[in-house]
């Protein structure tokens, strides 16, 4: 594991002691700590660095020269610092609408389906909601029967169109079927592709135009690191996206892509997911994620 910033910075600053008083030089050598420990959790490397100049404003303008415990008084700032950036307060899902309408979107592989069912089970057992699973993976049979499976699971119904190669077609079906019987919320789960492609995203742009939804939530791995920065920025430049999915956070990164998506897109990241299972889900807590990238 690696060590953490708590760790390092203690360790620096007691370095320092008996050196008398502790000046802006060490704090510049301290900053570097910062930026490093951001970059081992996959943060930016612009993000980083613009990152600890605010610090150094803050740490600065707070005295950290004079302080009892800078390396503890630092590692404050930063965190706060961290925290404030990526929101500060958890944002819920909009459960407006009736029935609500929510689009998923993202890259193959995210966790897009696995996540769709989640939602459903998360907002069934906690909203009381009557959910209706969309499968609009059209070029995926496996994708459909994916949702299928899920579905039986938690008990919800998976709405499909065998052969129907379009959509805007099921997603419009789909949502006229929800009404008829008293769905109160609908879970779009939309075509992904390895890598961002034009018709890709001209799809899902249709699809939005078309079913005018409540929420769209783009789904991203967080293993995928700086990618993550770049496709977070395509799909919202064409989708406008209300919020982030970030899933994998099982896994060993240390999540530094939250910081850099909030930055980059300033769109909320709602949840989280945290293993294969469908109850893997959590809500984002911005002060939880500030504690994991500094370790
Ligand atoms: P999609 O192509 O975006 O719909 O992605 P899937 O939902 O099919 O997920 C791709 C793979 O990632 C599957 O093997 C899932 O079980 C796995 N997966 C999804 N979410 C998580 C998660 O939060 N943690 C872990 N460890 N695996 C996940």
């Amino acid at each position: 594991m690696f060590e953490s910033l708590n760790e390092k910075l203690e360790r620096s600053f007691k370095l320092l002691k008996g050196q008398g008083k502790i000046t802006e030089i060490n704090v510049a050598e301290t900053l570097k700590e910062v930026r490093r420990a951001l970059l081992d959790a996959d943060v930016n490397y612009k993000i980083a660095k613009s990152f600890t100049e605010v610090v150094k404003e803050k740490a600065l303008g707070q005295d950290v020269l004079n302080a009892v415990k800078p390396g503890q008084m630092m590692v404050k700032i930063v965190h706060d610092e961290l925290a404030t950036l990526m929101g500060g307060t958890s944002v819920d899902v909009n459960l407006q609408g009736n029935p609500t309408v929510i689009l998923m979107a993202g890259l193959q592989g995210s966790g897009k389906t696995t996540f769709s069912g989640k939602l459903a089970k998360f907002l069934k057992s906690k909203k009381g909601k009557n959910p209706l699973l969309v499968a609009c993976d059209v070029y995926r049979p496996a994708a459909i029967d994916q949702l299928k499976v899920l579905g039986e699971q938690i008990n919800v119904p998976v709405y499909s169109e065998v052969g129907n190669m379009n959509p805007v077609e099921i997603a419009k079906a789909a949502i006229k079927s929800a009404k008829a019987n008293g769905q109160n919320l609908v879970i779009v789960d939309t075509a992904g592709r390895l890598a961002i492609d034009e018709e890709m995203m001209k799809e899902i742009a249709a699809v939005k135009a078309a079913i005018n939804p409540n929420e769209i939530l783009f789904v991203v791995d967080s293993m995928t690191g700086q990618d993550a920065v770049n496709t977070a920025k395509e799909f919202n430049d064409r989708l406008d996206f209300d919020g982030v999915i970030l899933t994998k956070l099982d896994g060993d990164t240390r999540g530094g892509a939250a910081l850099s998506i909030r930055s980059v897109v300033n769109k909320p990241i709602k949840f989280v997911g945290t293993g294969e299972k469908l109850e893997a889900l959590d809500v984002f807590h911005p002060e939880r994620m500030a504690d994991r990238i500094l370790g």
